[in-house]
């Protein structure tokens, strides 16, 4: 699995549609303070479903739709989307290129794409989960994370060690079958209330 290309149209400074292609190797994105470098790793993040808005320094999440310049007028879209080169099947998807995307209106409607159809946030973040590249992975490191884990709490950096070792898929399934198991064991006490009333 390769990040091949971002495509980036309203979001933060990139209010023009920006293409960025990623060759095999090392890509380096330099410029001068303030030109937009954190915005394009915050751009990655947010099309894997990075829900908080506080994590890509915003207040609310429309504040990441291009505000205006001295030039421009605000926009009301954003849109980001990824396309990974999928021939290894390390997503688990049928095809050897997937594209992520994700739309926001300025009114907070919202809207992921998974190869142009549109998806659930759950669908998105199931596939990226354990894949080293989910919203929560450690593959974006932004200014500021290391710090905030060598000073987490033991609790915390466990959660940091399990989603590295990749087990968190299977807490989440685990957290998923204990749901159903007590919504199952209070369907089947109303159902014995139920006979116990007719009998
Ligand atoms: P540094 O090297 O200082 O870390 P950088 O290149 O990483 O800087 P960013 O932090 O990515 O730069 O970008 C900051 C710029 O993005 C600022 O000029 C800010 O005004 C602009 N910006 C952030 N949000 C928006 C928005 N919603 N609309 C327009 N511009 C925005």
């Amino acid at each position: 699995m390769q990040l091949k290309t971002l495509e980036i149209s309203g979001f933060k400074s990139f209010a023009d549609k920006t293409t960025i292609q990623f060759n095999h190797g090392i890509t380096g994105i330099v410029g001068p303070n303030g030109s937009g470098k954190s915005n394009i790793t915050e751009a990655i993040r947010w099309a894997l479903g990075e829900q908080s808005a506080k994590n890509l320094r915003g207040g609310k999440m429309p504040d990441i739709i291009f505000a205006g310049s001295n030039a421009r007028k605000p926009l009301n879209r954003a849109e980001v989307s990824l396309t990974f080169d999928n021939q290894d099947h390390q997503l688990k998807s049928d095809y050897d290129e997937v594209n992520v995307s994700r739309v926001l209106y300025r009114d907070g409607t919202s809207t992921f794409y998974l190869n142009q159809k549109s998806c659930r946030l759950r669908d998105i973040v199931n596939l990226f989960m354990d894949s080293g590249l989910g919203r929560e992975s450690f593959s974006i490191i932004s200014q500021g994370k290391i710090a905030a884990i060598f000073n987490s709490k033991p609790a915390q950096r466990r959660g940091i060690i399990e989603e590295a070792a990749g087990v968190v898929k299977y807490k989440q399934r685990k957290k998923e079958a204990d749901n159903q198991l007590t919504e199952t064991a209070a369907n089947l006490n109303r159902v014995s209330d139920i006979i116990s009333e007719l009998a």
